[in-house]
């Protein structure tokens, strides 16, 4: 159903134009996937997300934020509701104060590792290669195991968080009160605003050196030839990784209309070309009958399903 005119133009105004309607999560999802968002918000300032919230609390429209769209799976019904998207350069802020950076939740990742490279501080290089930006991965505790196995993730680093609840009040919480666990964490519902990062002091070369070596294993081991999310499933354990299962189950190659169990890296789920929501779904869930045969292991998503259940409520 459109949405009612006065609706349309107070959103259109709280956001000076910034506001799109019925805009195709496709293009703003990295796997290239996803029906529209029925409202498309990109505030500007705490105010203006300040407003959109109370907006929405009036007219009882369900509330999501996205990032970089690098871990998600939008479904072909699109999202109902107002989806924020934290883009804005307002919330790209990088500033240094002794070894902490206090990092924006809109800032890309590849652009925080950048700055904490040139800033010689070490902690970050495990953020090489990882597309998305620092709300995303301060959600989803981003991380990867490093060339030498060690495993690496955003919580580590986080001191504090500044955030928004959907009242629009804003909160100051310590790492502790984020419950960072493996690829998740408590602060569903809230807004990130702001990630405070501890960092070490390091040599810039050599930090350099590290992200490249980094970034270069990443190309390596990842599928990077067409659009994906990244890993769906969460691996259930070291010793028997998702993709190490999926391969075993032979589904290497396995395809649904244009949705393909890439042949580089088995947990990721490549869009060949024009795949719908629907395919990948089908796929997951062949995916996870085939391992749960062979294996008895059932298969987690790492991948966020929108719209959720939980989502917005
Ligand atoms: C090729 C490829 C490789 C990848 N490799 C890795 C990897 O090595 N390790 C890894 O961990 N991930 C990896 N990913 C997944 C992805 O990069 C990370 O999960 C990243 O942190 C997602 O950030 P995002 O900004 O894109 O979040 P989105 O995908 O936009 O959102 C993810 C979740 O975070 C929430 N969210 C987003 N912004 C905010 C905010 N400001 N406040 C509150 N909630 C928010 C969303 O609602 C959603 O639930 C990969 C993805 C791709 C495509």
């Amino acid at each position: 159903m459109p949405l009612k005119a006065a609706l349309s133009d107070e959103l259109t105004a709280v956001t000076a134009g910034r506001v799109r309607f019925a805009e195709p999560m496709r293009l703003h999802t990295t796997m290239r996937v996803g029906g529209p968002a029925e409202v498309w918000a990109e505030p500007q300032s705490e105010e203006e997300l300040r407003r959109l919230l109370a907006i929405a609390d009036q007219e009882k429209m369900p509330v999501t934020v996205v990032g970089g769209g690098a871990n998600l799976l939008v479904r072909d019904e699109g999202i109902p509701g107002l989806v924020l998207h934290m883009g804005h350069p307002f919330f790209h802020g990088c500033r240094r104060e002794s070894s902490r950076l206090f990092v924006g939740a809109g800032l890309p990742l590849e652009w925080l590792v950048r700055r904490a490279t040139q800033e010689g501080l070490s902690g970050l290089e495990f953020l090489a290669g990882v597309p998305g930006r620092m709300g995303g991965a301060v959600r989803m505790n981003a991380g990867t195991h490093d060339d030498d196995g060690a495993l690496h993730q955003t919580g580590d680093v986080v001191r504090s968080i500044r955030m928004m609840d959907r009242q629009g009040q804003l909160r100051h919480i310590p790492k502790k009160l984020a419950g960072f666990a493996y690829r998740t964490s408590r602060l569903e519902g809230a807004i990130v605003l702001e990630a405070e990062l501890e960092l070490v002091p390091g040599d810039k070369e050599e930090i350099a050196g590290r992200v490249k070596r980094l970034w270069e294993y990443k190309r390596r081991t990842q599928d990077w030839s067409a659009p994906s999310s990244g890993c769906i499933f969460k691996n259930p354990s070291k010793e028997q990784p998702a993709g190490w299962l999926i391969d075993r189950a032979g589904l290497k190659g396995f395809s649904v209309g244009c949705a393909s169990v890439s042949r580089i890296h088995s947990n990721f789920i490549i869009n060949t070309g024009g795949a719908g929501a629907s395919d990948v779904f089908k796929l997951i869930e062949e995916i996870r009958a085939r391992v749960d045969r062979r294996f008895g292991v059932k298969l987690e998503l790492e991948v966020q399903v929108l719209p959720n259940e939980s989502e917005g409520k």
